[in-house]
């Protein structure tokens, strides 16, 4: 039995804060605000996870009124919802997902990215899809105030 599940998410950028995007500290004048580590690819592939089991939201999971979860880095709430699945007897299929950034360069990073992902989830990056566009100056994420993310993940019975 299979589920597929889609997620999304977006956040602003802010001056001075890391660039933490699919697990991976990118070299930047800007990062992303939010309570966490703000890193919208990975909660976009959480949302996809959780979506696909049925399960509610990542901001359900994980508040972010929630003093525990301040700064947290990613990964370990992404390694939560892969061994909430697990216990639930479901195992991933594969996860694809989008970057929507203007700036800076992903393309370098993407590789990195894929090998972070694949060790919180346990799959191999060839399970992994991470690709990354950008806006073409369009709208607010064009004109680089938000970065956004969309994923989708297959799952199925372990
Ligand atoms: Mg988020």
């Amino acid at each position: 039995m299979f589920r597929i599940g889609h997620g999304y998410d977006i956040h602003r950028t802010l001056a001075g804060r890391p660039l933490v995007l699919g697990g991976v500290r990118i070299p930047c004048d800007f990062g992303l605000d939010g309570h966490s580590d703000a890193d919208c690819l990975t909660h976009a592939i959480c949302d996809a996870l959780l979506g696909a089991a049925g399960l509610p939201d990542i901001g359900h999971h994980f508040p972010n009124t929630d003093p525990t979860f301040k700064n947290i880095d990613s990964q370990v709430l992404l390694r939560r919802v892969v061994a909430d699945l697990s216990q639930r007897g479901w195992k991933i299929s594969n996860i694809d997902s989008s970057l929507i950034a203007e700036k800076p360069k992903i393309a370098p990073h993407l590789a990195a990215m894929k090998s972070a992902l694949a060790a919180s989830t346990g799959l191999t990056p060839e399970q992994i899809g991470v690709k990354a566009t950008t806006n073409e100056t369009i709208d607010d994420i064009g004109r680089g105030l938000a970065m956004a993310a969309h994923a989708v993940a297959l799952i199925e019975r372990a």
